[in-house]
């Protein structure tokens, strides 16, 4: 059976802005937009904090539409809904046959009217009792359950239309990307640092990143590892700037001039630094890194201190307060789990000290600093930058 449908999605925290809730609102419209090039023809619009997404032939595919509107920061909930005309009678035989295969195996079910046209001859509750009715008569073994019923049916009777759904799947959340400017994820091949990047994400942030390698202590492999995260990021945060910079004469200098146990906070301090340097020049107000307290020496709270003593620009560390589990978690949500956990070395993984220092005390680290030609190797470091870019789909502009 076709039906015409509809894809309704609800802004979440959208709805509390103030004076700038036109333009979060215009930012979700052409997030929407442009996720929606490959699927079809789609004619997108908001009406009282819901943004609906009507195909406009027969040949967009609304399961892809579907899927990518759930991968839109911004919106709370994200449902299908068949369109119909304002009539008791059409209303009901859209009950008939849209709904038993989405109630089927539900035990128990309840009917939430809306009417946003009050001239409708019913009133919501009379519309829920005669819907409920429907309901009970054709979807066989289900019952009505007012409290906490396992699905809940929408009629909703709008200008234009009237709309029949069941449930509402969860949508992505937080606000719409590029809201709330952009940072700089220093992005590495684990499982931390896509997390990170991908809740800044979450909260409005355009992601650009920034990769060090160590050719040829790491591999072309280790780069490509890297350069999938990126992409596969793209299913949330839609564009990705990935700059890849080389720190093999920073590594091997610190090798040859410093004491071993420096080696993991020196390193740090030099990342911390270029990517500073890179975050000003590509216009990141924020660096943003997967720290997670005490998950490593580089991560005592003494070492951050260090870390952030280094650069001038606020360092967001969103998964600082979480597990290794949790961090998991996340990473399975957002797709990058199963590419993070692929072997390939990192660079902070070479010539790693037996002993890292693990209180480091700032006066010792600048002393050791002090060895190699900071600046020099800064800038030749930096001259070794190149850029790729990543996007959730080639149509993606
Ligand atoms: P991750 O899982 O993100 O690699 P980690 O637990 O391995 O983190 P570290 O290796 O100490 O922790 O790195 C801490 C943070 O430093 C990373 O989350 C990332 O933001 C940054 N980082 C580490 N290695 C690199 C790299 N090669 N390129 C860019 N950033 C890096
Ligand atoms: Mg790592």
């Amino acid at each position: 059976m076709n039906f015409p449908e509809v894809i309704l999605c609800k802004y979440g925290e959208v709805v509390l802005k103030g004076a700038n809730r036109q333009n979060f609102e215009s930012s979700l419209i052409k997030e929407l937009r442009r996720r929606a090039s490959p699927y079809g023809t789609f004619k997108i619009y908001f009406k009282q904090s819901i943004v609906y997404v009507e195909p406009q032939d027969d040949f967009c595919d609304m399961d892809g539409m579907y899927e990518a509107a759930k991968k839109v920061f911004g919106f709370v909930g994200v449902t299908r809904a068949a369109v119909c005309e304002k009539n008791m009678e059409d209303i009901k035989r859209t009950v008939r046959e849209y709904l038993p295969e989405k109630l089927a195996g539900k035990r128990t079910f309840k009917v939430d009217a809306k009417r946003a046209d009050k001239r409708f001859p019913l009133t919501s509750p009379e519309i829920s009792a005669e819907i409920g009715g429907v309901i009970l008569s054709t979807v066989r073994g289900i019952k009505v359950n007012v409290r906490s019923p396992e699905v809940t049916v929408t009629v909703e009777i709008r200008d234009e239309h009237a709309y029949v759904r069941a449930g509402q799947e969860a949508g992505a959340g937080g606000l719409p990307i590029r809201s709330a400017g952009r940072g700089l994820l220093l992005l590495s091949g684990g499982i931390d640092s896509p997390v990170a990047g991908c809740m800044m994400a979450k909260r409005g942030m355009e992601i650009e990143a920034l990769h060090f390698e160590s050719f040829p202590y790491t591999s072309e492999r280790a780069r490509e590892k890297v350069m999938t995260l990126a992409q596969e990021m793209c299913e949330f945060c839609s564009r990705i700037h990935v700059h890849v910079i080389s720190l093999t004469h920073i590594q091997e200098e610190l090798r040859d001039k410093c004491d071993e146990d420096y080696f993991t906070i020196l390193l740090r301090i030099f990342m911390m630094r270029l990517a500073e340097r890179c975050a000003r020049e590509y216009k990141c107000h924020a660096l943003i890194t997967g720290e997670s307290l005490g998950q490593v020496a580089s991560q005592t709270l003494s070492a951050i201190e260090v870390t952030d003593s280094v650069v001038n620009l606020p360092v967001f560390r969103p998964c600082i307060g979480l597990d290794k589990n949790e961090i998991v978690i996340e990473a399975r949500k957002y797709g990058t789990f199963e590419t993070s956990i692929l072997p390939f070395e990192d660079c902070c993984t070479v010539f790693t000290p037996r002993h890292p220092k693990t209180q480091p005390r700032i006066d010792e680290v600048m002393s050791q600093l002090a060895k190699v030609d900071l600046d020099g190797l800064i800038e030749e470091a930096y001259a070794t930058m190149t850029t790729e870019t990543k996007l959730v789909y080639p149509e993606y502009r």
